[in-house]
């Protein structure tokens, strides 16, 4: 009988959620992961009710959830003056089926982890070993060139690969040899966390500041019932002239919160104190806000990318995990219709390519930050009442635009049908 093993490069979000969701409908896979160990990295991501409804589906459940974060219940954007510049309900608060959660992106790639070794089995995950390369064999199979950790090199036959290895894939590197370089708009990020008091709802995201200059910061875990205290995740955020390119070497490095702060020194409120919020870090990451441009297609035959590695975007839109998620689900419904076959993936990308393309690009003007630019365009930032400045409803019709474009129109997801039914497999 025919081995309709699929390969998959990477075991982060999107990797883990594949083997989840493949091993749910009956088909064998294996995990190449470049990392020694699997340690958990990264502070906070949100998980979109498109993406928790997936998770639902594949038995992750609420539990599991609330060990790793909470459910949002606002998302609001203040200006410098303290005031709204626009607020609203997230998840169940505002009629979506399945809530929003905040989560620590290291404890849910480790729940991830778990539920693979648990379900699947330790050897699911080969770790230290990265994909480097793939070739597509005469019978329509493919052979991933894997290198171990001591320097090995092995040749792995699979019936399909799929290139869930990040921002960096090598998958896709091959794939589009042509590609740009990574994209960088100008934006630097600092991130950190940091426990302190849950403000507003107590679950409320907030991007507080201008387009160009802001903090955004979120609870990533219920509060400590002895404390009160939440692990708040934050980003303090400035743009500069990007016309030299990214001068560091990497994109992604520990640094002392003094190299910065002084550009928040005097965002202090009677109901917010930033500076007081970033200087209790125990430490923070710099890194540049990046993307990729997108690519015509995610498929070649045998080989698919998928997260990352696939649409690699600005987190403005805080949906860069929610789609490798719902990619996992995408790819697996169309094995449940078209078989383990170079049909499935080509299915796979004409549903989303497309789409999500366009989202990494509304997601560089900002995503729903746009509003901020807007404010600014119209006023240079400084507003009395924001209604004066950006009336309710077109506050409203923007959120609702970008809303529909990232798959989160309340109604249409309420309605949609489970990506895959529960109980299907795959015939293999
Ligand atoms: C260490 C780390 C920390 C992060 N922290 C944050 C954060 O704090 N906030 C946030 O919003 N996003 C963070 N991200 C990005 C976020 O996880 C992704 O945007 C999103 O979850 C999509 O996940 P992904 O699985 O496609 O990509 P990733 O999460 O990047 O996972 C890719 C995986 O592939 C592995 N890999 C890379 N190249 C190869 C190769 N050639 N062969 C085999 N394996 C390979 C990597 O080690 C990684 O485990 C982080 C990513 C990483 C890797």
């Amino acid at each position: 009988m025919m081995d309709n093993t699929v390969l998959i490069a990477g075991g982060g979000i999107g990797g883990l959620a594949t083997a989840l969701t493949l091993h749910q409908i009956g088909v064998p896979c294996v995990v190449f992961e470049a990392v020694r160990e699997m340690r958990p990295l990264g502070v906070g991501v949100n998980l979109q009710p498109n993406a928790v409804r997936e998770f639902y589906d594949l038995g992750i459940t609420r539990a599991d959830l609330d060990r790793v974060g909470l459910p949002a219940k606002e998302w609001a954007l203040v200006g410098l003056n303290g005031n709204d510049v626009y607020s609203e309900p997230r998840g169940l608060l505002a009629g979506y089926e399945w809530p929003q959660y905040a989560v620590h992106r290291g404890h849910l790639h480790m729940l991830l982890y778990e539920k693979v070794v648990e379900r699947i089995g330790r050897d699911a995950v080969r770790l230290g070993s990265r994909v480097a390369g793939y070739r597509r064999s005469g019978d329509g199979r493919v052979t991933a060139q894997v290198e171990g950790a001591g320097g090995s090199v092995s040749e792995v036959d699979g019936a399909l690969l799929i290139g869930a290895d990040g921002i960096h894939s090598a998958v896709r590197a091959q794939m589009h040899p042509a590609q740009p370089p990574i994209h960088w708009g100008g934006a630097i990020m600092w991130r950190g966390t940091t426990w302190a008091k849950p403000i507003r709802t107590g679950a409320s995201f907030v991007g507080l500041g201008t387009h160009r200059h802001r903090v955004v910061f979120y609870p990533i875990s219920h509060p400590d019932p002895d404390t009160g205290l939440s692990m708040i995740n934050w980003i303090a955020e400035v743009t500069t002239d990007n016309a030299e390119g990214w001068k560091q070497s990497g994109w992604f490095r520990q640094v002392d919160i003094s190299d910065f702060i002084d550009q928040f020194e005097d965002w202090r409120w009677d109901w917010l104190d930033v500076p007081a919020l970033l200087r209790n870090a125990d430490c923070a990451f710099e890194n540049p806000m990046i993307d990729r441009d997108p690519v015509p297609t995610w498929a070649d035959g045998p080989v698919a990318l998928l997260g990352d590695a696939a649409h690699a975007m600005y987190p403005t839109g805080s949906n860069g995990a929610s789609q490798a998620i719902v990619d996992a689900r995408v790819l697996g419904a169309a094995m449940i219709q078209h078989g383990v076959t170079h049909a499935a993936l080509a299915a796979y990308d004409a549903k989303l390519c497309g789409p999500i393309s366009q989202l990494v690009l509304r997601n560089r003007g900002a995503g729903p930050f746009g509003l901020l630019n807007m404010v600014d365009a119209r006023c240079g930032g400084t507003f009395d009442n924001i209604d004066d400045v950006i009336p309710p409803k077109e506050r409203a019709d923007f959120m609702a635009g970008y809303k529909a474009a990232a798959g989160l129109a309340i109604e249409t997801l309420n309605r949609a049908p489970p990506t895959i039914p529960k109980g299907a497999r795959v015939r293999i």
